[in-house]
């Protein structure tokens, strides 16, 4: 067990590394980050910034040398730096995880040899195999990188058989390996959070509903608004997913409730993830303790769901209005904000939790704001 007093290295000075060292610190423990931004969101409230590259190994070992363990709060980590990590420090998380999540057909793979439902797909190198693999997947279909994408970029969709060449053209030039998915009509996102820690202990956070506007995460609702035996379905793939991977730490995964009533999982995050931020104050712990408490080997928190929620994004786009709102927020909503000193379109700057007594009274209460529903803002949906 690592003992609350110790110190926590985070890999990435983001929002995520900032929440877990703000629940850490509650915890008693102490935080360094390495983050190449000075005054990074974490190293805002952490003990200790080493500003430097992600790809310094001196600064990574540096890192490892003042951290009695160290977590990360992305997972695109640099292979040589995982290891020189787990050389000099212990990280509990492994880079074995890594490994699978940064790589969607490694991620894929892993996910069918557990018995996962997943979207059919392709791997393909060619316009010839693109051209194949649609004969087989049907249209629409999309076009993803198997490595580096996140918000919808790095993905293609097809649409009709005249968009083949072009996306792929688009696609190669990334130079990246590609892969071709079969396009899911679903009629909800939906994902889980699930903690393992170092004892075996599992526990998992009740399903959220996820809206995206633009390939970008807008809303989370939870309660979901689906069946028990839809909730019960997606955490009992979650489970299967985090003992199947030998998780330590959380572990998010981003499914498809499809029109056939099926749940596929698309995607997995080996850390705190954007729709995991309602547990903040929904849950009696909260996504980022929870995290501290797998790697550091505590009994798992209590995930249950307090009350009602919905999460609501922060982008640059908005900031302005809610600066402006702030005085008229409802007295149960929680506003977080990350510290981040540029503010751009599509730049995630925080997050409110609206806490009410049912999720359309909390959806009402953000129709009410008038911040999220600008007409331009539609206009990107
Ligand atoms: P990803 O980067 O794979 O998480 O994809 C980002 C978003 O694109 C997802 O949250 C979906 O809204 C959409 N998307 C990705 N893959 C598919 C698919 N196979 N079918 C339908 N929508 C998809």
């Amino acid at each position: 067990m690592v003992q609350p007093g110790s110190t926590i290295g985070i890999l990435g000075g983001g929002q995520l590394g900032r929440m877990m060292a703000l629940a850490g610190r509650n915890m008693g423990y102490r935080f360094v980050v390495l983050d190449p931004t000075e005054d990074s969101p974490c190293g805002q409230v952490a003990d200790n910034q080493i500003t430097a590259s992600f790809s310094d190994m001196e600064a990574a070992r540096q890192l490892a040398l003042l951290s009695d363990v160290v977590t990360y709060e992305f997972e695109n980590v640099d292979a040589q730096i995982a290891a020189q990590l787990e050389r000099d420090s212990f990280v509990p998380q492994g880079s074995e995880l890594l490994r699978i999540t940064q790589h969607r057909v490694r991620e894929k793979s892993t996910l069918t040899s557990a018995g996962v439902p997943i979207a059919p797909f392709q791997v393909i190198q060619s316009e010839k195999d693109l051209q194949k693999a649609i004969s087989v997947l049907g249209l629409p279909s999309v076009v993803k990188t198997a490595t580096g994408g996140y918000d919808g970029k790095g993905q293609w969709v097809i649409r009709n058989e005249k968009q083949i060449p072009l996306a792929f053209q688009e696609a190669a030039k990334t130079g990246l390996e590609l892969i071709v998915e079969q396009f899911i009509l679903f009629e909800k996102e939906l994902s889980v959070v699930i903690a393992r820690n170092l004892q075996g202990e599992v526990k998992a956070f009740p399903a959220g509903e996820n809206i995206h506007i633009g390939n970008i995460l807008h809303q989370t609702v939870v309660p979901a608004r689906i069946s028990k035996e839809q909730a019960k379905r997606a955490e009992e793939i979650a489970f299967k997913i985090a003992d199947a991977l030998q998780v330590v730490g959380l572990i998010a995964v981003e499914m498809f409730l499809t029109t056939d009533g099926d749940i596929l999982v698309n995607e997995l995050a080996p850390r705190p993830h954007n729709s995991g931020h309602y547990t903040m104050e929904a849950c009696v712990t909260s996504q980022f303790e929870q995290h501290i408490r797998a790697i550091c080997g505590l009994p798992l928190g209590d995930p249950s769901l307090l009350t009602p929620v919905v999460m609501v994004n922060i982008l640059g786009e908005h900031l302005d209005f809610v600066m402006e709102k702030v005085q008229q927020l409802p007295n149960t909503a929680k506003l977080h904000l990350y510290g981040k000193a540029e503010s751009r379109e599509k730049r995630k700057m925080g997050h409110i939790n609206f806490l009410a007594p049912s999720v359309e009274k909390a959806l009402q209460q953000i129709d009410q704001m008038q911040i999220w529903n600008h007409p331009e803002e539609r206009n990107h949906g």
